[in-house]
């Protein structure tokens, strides 16, 4: 659809068709859950998922992610369908998914699930997928309320290290622990107020997919992401936020405490 509608902008994503290629049992049975939704050729089909594997940016790209959070797809918890625009590096709209998310943390039965999205300088805003009209969403403020989140699966970032800065901001509380992008959207809507990504592996490279469109709405929502160094993260080298390391999503009051509090960390101070 994205091709139809804009066949002159690129998409970069995770996907490519190979495995399909090989594996014709796979291929049918795909093929089968997709015509269920739309009238589409096993060649076109193919060619869709192939056409995230290129590498052209000019002068704007789409990324995709069509399941961030497969972990948290497969046990039927937080995943996210995540979409965004870029150009020259910048990130300027971004849409996300999210069909497991509850509409209010309290109340995790009532969770119908949300899109999120925003546009560069025009704010971030929350439709229900079900029922009920979009709303314009902020970040929450309110020290008080601070308790940060970070991934379920622990090989993806480093969760001692999220204790230690959450100690020393004194921010109180167990970690929300979700997969996905979904981690960008309960920022940007307040449920928390800072997403840790401190990374296990020091030659991990971020993915752009995994971060272009929660971190234009988290941006919108009023709030700050950045690397572990304070690093404004940059969406043009490619598949990978290859000059930054980690992710830290803050609520805007949060952010340079948590910069600095990672930087003692590092020295060896806390
Ligand atoms: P999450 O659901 O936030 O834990 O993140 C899911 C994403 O983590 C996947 O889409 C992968 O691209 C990404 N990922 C895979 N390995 C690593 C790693 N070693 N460090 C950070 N992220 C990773
Ligand atoms: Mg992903």
């Amino acid at each position: 659809m994205l091709e139809q509608e804009f066949p002159d902008i690129p998409l970069i994503g995770e996907e490519d068709p190979s495995v399909l290629a090989k594996n014709p049992d796979m291929r049918q049975k795909v093929l089968g859950l997709v015509q269920a939704q739309v009238d589409v050729s096993e060649k076109d089909m193919l060619n869709a998922i192939g056409r995230g594997s290129g590498t052209d940016t000019a002068p704007y790209f789409w990324t995709l992610d069509p399941i961030d959070g497969t972990k948290g797809f497969l046990r039927q918890d937080q995943y996210a369908v995540a979409l965004a625009l870029i150009k020259d590096g910048e990130l300027q709209l971004g849409v996300l998914g999210c069909p497991n998310l509850s509409l209010d943390f309290d109340h995790p039965e009532q969770g119908n699930g949300a899109l999120l999205y925003a546009v560069k300088g025009e704010g971030a805003f929350l439709q229900p997928l079900k029922d009920g009209e979009a709303v314009r969403i902020k970040v929450d403020t309110d020290p008080g309320n601070a308790r940060f989140v970070e991934s379920v699966e622990s090989a993806h970032s480093a969760h001692s290290v999220h204790t230690k800065i959450s100690d020393a901001l004194n921010i109180g509380g167990d970690p929300l622990r979700i997969d996905s992008q979904c981690k960008y959207a309960v920022v940007a809507r307040g449920d928390v107020a800072i997403y840790l990504r401190y990374p296990r592996d020091d030659q991990y490279r971020e993915k752009i997919w995994d971060h272009a469109a929660g971190a234009i709405i988290v941006q919108e929502a009023g709030g700050t992401v950045s690397d572990i160094f304070g690093t404004p993260l940059n969406f043009g080298l490619g598949q990978t936020l290859k000059d930054n390391k980690g992710i830290v999503v803050t609520n805007g009051i949060f952010h340079n405490q948590t910069i600095e509090t990672i930087e003692r960390i590092q020295k060896g101070d806390l």
